[in-house]
């Protein structure tokens, strides 16, 4: 438990898997003095008091910003604009204003342009979730250990990205800044090219003929019922993260492609060697990821 709360007000915008967790979570450890809720759905605003993870729901996100020092986005990217619209008239002079969307060239496209001047705006994005979604599917624990990436616009004021940095290591997050562009970079090649091709393995599984696809299912634990973990995931989140990192994605699948015809060549020729290579080499980035403990 902190001492003081970093906040004495954090709105929260959106209470899916991800709102519900921070809430959670800034409940669990002190770092807000009060929790104000916004979601679309009366059902969700509802469930969010239900839970008690929130102090208070608000149907309009304007009156959830109201006297929030600190305001998060916590909905699908493609909803960003028309939240950030909705919010706007409600914000306080001096607030934080930050988000935990999975892209981030485009948040910074769509929302800083609508929010005024007095705000201080400061992207941020938590490298963890699961395959599931809503506001019962979060936990207070879900942020430990992992990462945190703030990316903050050019000339960001120091003093808000230290209070948001000790916000998220409140929730036992590790926190880096760097630069938007980098990040969707980054994050195309570790995360959204791995969710793509999951998605297409299991839709080429689906495509199959009635009887294979009853093997596919049956026999799944060899492998493919990893790929079914990754490809359960929200396919709002998805469809709006492949739109808005297009550029990055699709220059990571042009050098995937261009791997996996390199493998189809040498599975075709017999190259031994070469298939050995790589994946000797992949293994090692496997060890990598368990000394980092990111397993
Ligand atoms: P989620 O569980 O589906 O929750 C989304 C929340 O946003 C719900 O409360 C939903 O309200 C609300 N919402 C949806 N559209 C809205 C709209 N147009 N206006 C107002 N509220 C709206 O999603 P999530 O997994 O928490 O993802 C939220 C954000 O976190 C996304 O931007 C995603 O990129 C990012 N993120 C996700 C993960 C992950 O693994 N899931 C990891 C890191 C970052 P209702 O319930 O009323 O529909």
């Amino acid at each position: 438990m902190s001492d003081t709360p970093i906040f004495r007000r954090l709105a929260l915008l959106g209470l899916g898997l991800i709102g519900s967790s921070v809430a959670r979570a800034v409940k669990k450890h002190g770092l807000a003095g009060e929790i104000a809720g916004h979601a679309r759905s009366a059902e969700t605003r509802a469930k969010a008091l239900e839970l008690g993870f929130v102090d208070s729901v608000h149907e309009d996100p304007a009156v959830a910003v109201a006297g929030a020092d600190c305001v998060m986005i916590c909905t699908p990217l493609g909803s960003y604009k028309s939240v950030a619209e909705a919010m706007a008239p409600g914000l306080a002079k001096g607030a934080i204003v930050t988000d935990v969307g999975s892209v981030k060239g485009s948040v910074i496209r769509d929302l800083a342009p609508l929010l005024p001047e007095t705000v201080h705006f400061i992207p941020g994005h938590p490298l963890a979730g699961t395959e599931h979604s809503g506001p019962e599917s979060g936990f207070a624990e879900l942020f430990e250990g992992r990462f945190c990436l703030l990316t903050p616009p050019p000339g960001a004021d120091e003093a808000a990205i230290d209070r948001l940095t000790r916000l998220w290591q409140g929730m036992g997050s590790t926190v880096e800044t760097m630069n938007a562009e980098h990040h969707d970079q980054v994050l195309a090649i570790v995360s959204h090219l791995p969710h793509l091709i999951a998605y297409t393995i299991v839709g080429t599984a689906t495509d199959l003929e009635d009887d294979l696809k009853s093997e596919v299912i049956k026999f799944s634990a060899t492998g493919f019922r990893d790929f079914t973990r990754i490809a359960a995931s929200d396919p709002v989140m998805w469809r709006d993260v492949f739109l808005n990192n297009k550029e990055a994605v699709l220059n990571v699948i042009q050098r995937f492609n261009e791997d996996l015809t390199a493998l189809q060549r040498a599975i075709r020729w017999g190259e031994a060697d070469k298939l050995q290579d790589l994946f000797t080499r992949t293994r090692a980035i496997r060890r990598g990821i368990i000394d980092a403990n990111q397993a």
